[in-house]
């Protein structure tokens, strides 16, 4: 049965955006989030070290004026060697997110969007997280008759133990802030029970062409997700970036970073890796073109926008 569906992808094509060798690559996108200034998310800022950067940043990746930056969620989705592989989740449909109003009872036509690029969810064998925060990790589930399910059922969802066990932490912890027992009720627990999680340590290889390569701070167990095809190399960051700022400006991390010293060294190994390896990065949260490659620029980064 595997074996046909998978014979079958090979000769489907999936309606990408691009693709790095042999690898085909799509972008379904779940919701925009709007509603951060740079100020507010940067603890860091400082308008005079942002000036210099404007004339590239603006108006699709910063507001000067009013100050906001948007954050799409979205998710990638690649076929390789015809498995369908889907990196991180998004926000999710239905979901109760107390005191995040922009994540709160979506209902997004993220599925629909999946359809439209020829990916149905039993179509996907691998999701791979990296890592388990809320707008990553929704749409792992799906409610089915009042229960949480998984919203792809032929999916092993590969999941790093630190961040596994650090989600768990704050879900079971009566300071933390409540969404996070949500979450982890709601989009983690549920694939662990129905024994399609796959928890992991370390670096992690995976279809001859990914490997999962710890870079926490972020988060604890942060995962950036190499792909390498026929000599091209591509690096999903998820959240080691949240906006293209940070690129020139790899020191400032973000409010939600666990660890901000660690996530920007984490920053800095990940802007180098592309430097050296010419790989083209694709972050969770940047605005069209949503993708670059990275060159030095002085003593810091910059980004050639683009495929
Ligand atoms: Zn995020």
């Amino acid at each position: 049965m595997r074996t046909e569906k998978h014979a079958r992808n090979l000769e489907e094509s999936m309606k990408g955006i691009g693709s790095i060798g042999a690898v085909q690559i799509g972008r379904v996108l779940d919701s925009t989030l709007l509603g951060e200034t740079m100020q507010g998310w940067f603890p860091d800022f400082n308008c005079e070290e942002v000036k210099p950067h404007e004339s590239w940043l603006c108006p699709h990746h910063y507001n000067s004026e009013s100050g906001h930056f948007s954050m799409p969620v979205h998710s990638w989705v690649l076929r390789i060697n015809g498995y369908t592989v889907l990196i991180d989740t998004c926000i999710g449909n239905h979901k109760h997110r107390p005191g995040l109003f922009e994540m709160h009872m979506l209902n997004t036509r993220f599925l629909e969007r999946m359809s439209d690029l020829g990916v149905r969810p039993e179509d996907v064998d691998f999701v791979l997280c990296t890592h388990l925060h809320v707008d990553h990790v929704g749409w792992n589930t799906r409610l089915e008759g009042g229960k949480w399910v998984p919203t792809f059922p032929n999916a092993q969802y590969v999941m790093s133990r630190t961040e596994y066990e650090a989600a768990k932490a704050d879900a079971l912890d009566p300071g933390a802030r409540p969404f996070l027992k949500d979450v982890f009720e709601d989009a983690i627990h549920p694939i662990v029970e129905s024994g399609q999680a796959c928890i992991v340590d370390g670096v992690y290889e995976l279809l001859d062409h990914l490997t999962l390569t710890p870079a926490p701070g972020h988060s604890p167990g942060h995962y950036r997700i190499e792909l390498r095809s026929q000599g091209q190399t591509g690096v999903f960051a998820g959240d080691i970036l949240h906006s293209p700022v940070q690129i020139p400006l790899w020191k400032w991390s973000s409010r939600v970073c666990r660890d901000r010293s660690m996530a920007a060294e984490s920053r800095r190994k990940l802007l180098e890796f592309c430097v050296s390896e010419d790989a083209l990065l694709l972050p969770g949260h940047f605005e069209a073109p949503h993708v670059g490659r990275i060159r030095t620029r002085g003593d810091t980064f910059a980004i050639d926008f683009g495929w």
